[in-house]
């Protein structure tokens, strides 16, 4: 009897929800991988991500922005959980501020060179904030560069 009752007090040591918890969470995960583009486990990595607008200071996000417009949706509807790109508290409500029609031009503002594709290139490295962070730092040199082209043709055509 008394060896029993200490049983029990082990096995309440053991926490037995833990790996309960752990099964029923990874099965939502998997559910909800299965609606097409819409991922919790995107969302929170995208919140991990540096905030697109503050680089290049480094500014953790804490915001996922569902972009208002995307590549294969154009307006209005809501997008999906794979469409979204990094921001933090102050950028994603200067975002909505500017509104919708502005959302391509603050993006360029912020120095992006093409806002949908950053959102695609996000998802394809999704659960790797590291390769994530480098994406935004890519679309982001590349814009720079273009930028500087455009400028040097501007200035006369001069071709080496
Ligand atoms: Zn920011
Ligand atoms: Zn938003």
């Amino acid at each position: 009897m008394a060896s029993q009752i200490k049983r029990e007090r082990v096995f309440g040591n053991f926490k037995p929800g833990a790996g309960q918890k752990l099964k029923a969470k990874s099965t939502k995960v998997s559910a909800s991988e299965r609606r097409d583009g819409m991922s919790k486990d995107h969302l929170a990595s995208i919140r991990k991500c540096w905030c697109v607008a503050c680089l290049p200071v480094i500014k953790k996000a804490d915001h996922a922005h569902h972009l208002l417009s995307t590549k294969d949706r154009g307006m209005q509807i809501r997008s999906k959980d794979k469409d979204t790109v990094p921001l933090c508290f102050r950028h994603h409500e200067d975002l909505h501020r500017a509104g919708s029609k502005n959302e391509a031009k603050t993006f360029a503002n912020w120095g992006i060179d093409d806002h949908l594709q950053l959102a695609v290139d996000l998802y394809r490295n999704t659960g790797n904030v590291k390769a994530m962070n480098a994406v935004i730092i890519a679309h982001k040199v590349m814009n720079a560069i273009i930028m500087d082209h455009k400028g040097f043709n501007d200035g006369g055509e001069t071709k080496s």
